[in-house]
C-alpha cells in the first residue's frame, strides 16, 4: 500500500466532475486573469475567514509582501518574526529594505515565544508577524497585548492554518492583515500558486489591491508604482469548488492526528505534537520530535514511507542570514527543534490502512512492539 506524503490526486478524484466543469467554464469564458470567479472567491473567502475584505494575490509570499507595503514598511524598519517558519515570512521583510528580527519559539507549540518579544523590540520596530505554524495558532493574547502597548502592527501568517482557532476565535481575525497561501499542498490548495490577504480595514484593503495591480485599482489608473500579483481565473474557479469542503477536510485532519497521537503515545523516545489549551489545531503538518530523527527517517524511507523535515534549518541559521552571525545559543529552542523534527504524512484522504503502515514503520524503527 503506497503512502504518499501528500496525495493531491486523491482530493482531485473526490471532486473531479466539479473541478473539470469549473476549468472548462473558465476556458469557455477566457477569464484567465481576474474575472468573475476571482471576485466571487474573494467574497466567499472573506466571509469564511470573518474579514470584511479579501485581496487575492499570485501566491502567499506575495500576499505577505503586499500586506507590508499597505502598512507602510520602509527601509530601516524592523519587524519581529519567529525563528522557526518558512522563509517567506522573513524574506518579504527584507524585500522592503527592512530587517526581520528573529525571536525564539516556545518549546511546546513551536510558535513565537511571546515572553521573548519585548526584549527584541527597538525604536525601529514597527510590527510583529506571528506564524500559526504547522496549523496551530500562535499565542495571540500576549502578542496582541504587546502590539497594542508598543503601537506595533500585526500581520498574521496564516499560510498553514486555515480555520485554526485561538480561544474560540478564528486565526486571521486578530491582526491588521492576515496572509494566506493556497499552494497545492496547503490545507486549502489550488492547482498552482495562489494566495490572499484578508483585512477588515477599507483603507488597507484598497492599498493592497492597488499595489498588487500595478498601482491602480482600475486599469490604466496608476496612482503609484505597484507590482503584478494576481490570482488567475482557473485557480479561483478551482478554489471555489474546494472551499465548501474545507471544514470537513479540517475535521478529517484532526481525526488522523488524534489517531497518530493514540497509536504513537506509548513510544517514550517520540514526542507527538502538543495542541496547547484553547487552540484548535488544524494539522497542516503532523510533526513529531525524537533524538533519533535521522535514523527514523532512513528506516521509514527504506520501507517506502515518505517523511519531510519542516524545516531542516531554522531561519537564523540559514546561509541567507549568515551575516547576522547567530549561534545556537541565540535561539536554543529553534536550534534543538531543527535536529529533532520529522513530519509524517497527513491529509484528509489518508486511509486508516495507510496510516497503519506509517505507524508500523515508526514502531519497527524505534524497536517497539506492535
Ligand atoms: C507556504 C507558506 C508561505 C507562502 O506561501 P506560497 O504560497 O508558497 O508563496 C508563507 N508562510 C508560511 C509559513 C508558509 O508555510
Amino acid at each position: 500500500m503506497p503512502v504518499p506524503f501528500v496525495d493531491l490526486y486523491a482530493q482531485y478524484s473526490s471532486l473531479k466532475d466539479e473541478i473539470d466543469a469549473a476549468i472548462a467554464r473558465t476556458i469557455a469564458n477566457s477569464s484567465f486573469v481576474r474575472g468573475p470567479d476571482v471576485e466571487a472567491f474573494e467574497a466567499e473567502y472573506a466571509e469564511l475567514m470573518q474579514a470584511k475584505h479579501c485581496v487575492s494575490a499570485a501566491n502567499g509570499t506575495d500576499s505577505l509582501y503586499i500586506a507590508m507595503h499597505a502598512l507602510g514598511l520602509k527601509p530601516g524598519d524592523e519587524v519581529i518574526v519567529p525563528a522557526q517558519t518558512w522563509i517567506s515570512t522573513s524574506e518579504t521583510v527584507g524585500q522592503h529594505g527592512a530587517k526581520a528580527v528573529f525571536v525564539d519559539i516556545d518549546p511546546t507549540t513551536s510558535t513565537i515565544d511571546p515572553n521573548l518579544i519585548e526584549e527584541a523590540i527597538t525604536d525601529r520596530t514597527v510590527g510583529i508577524i506571528p506564524v500559526h505554524l504547522y496549523g496551530q495558532a500562535a499565542d495571540m493574547d500576549p502578542i496582541m497585548e504587546i502590539a497594542k502597548r508598543r503601537a506595533l502592527w500585526v500581520i498574521e501568517d496564516c499560510a498553514q492554518a486555515h480555520l485554526a482557532t485561538y480561544r474560540g476565535q478564528q486565526v486571521g481575525t486578530f491582526g491588521e492583515i492576515s496572509s494566506w497561501s493556497f499552494y497545492p499542498g496547503k490545507n486549502l490548495g489550488a492547482m498552482g500558486d495562489a494566495g490572499a490577504a484578508t483585512t477588515s480595514s477599507d483603507d488597507l484593503a484598497r492599498k493592497m489591491a492597488r499595489f498588487a495591480r500595478h498601482g491602480g485599482i482600475n486599469k490604466g489608473d496608476h496612482e503609484i508604482e505597484g507590482i503584478n500579483s494576481r490570482l488567475d481565473g482557473l485557480q479561483a474557479a478551482i478554489l471555489r469548488v474546494k472551499l465548501p469542503h474545507l471544514a470537513d477536510w479540517t475535521e478529517r485532519r484532526r481525526a488522523v492526528a488524534a489517531r497518530y497521537d493514540r497509536l504513537l503515545a506509548d513510544i517514550p523516545s517520540i514526542t507527538t505534537p502538543t495542541a496547547a489549551d484553547g487552540r484548535g489545531h488544524v494539522y497542516h503538518l503532523y510533526v513529531i520530535e525524537t533524538d533519533e530523527r535521522d535514523a527514523l527517517q532512513s528506516a521509514l524511507k527504506a520501507r517506502g514511507v515518505p517523511t519531510v523535515i519542516n524545516y531542516r534549518r531554522a531561519l537564523p541559521f540559514l546561509p541567507a542570514y549568515a551575516d547576522r552571525g547567530h549561534t545556537a545559543d541565540d535561539f536554543p529552542v529553534a536550534h534543538r527543534l531543527q535536529e529533532r523534527i520529522l513530519s509524517l504524512p497527513i491529509y484528509a484522504e489518508l486511509s486508516e490502512a495507510q496510516q497503519d503502515e506509517v505507524v508500523a514503520g515508526v514502531r519497527d524503527a524505534m524497536n517497539v512492539e506492535k
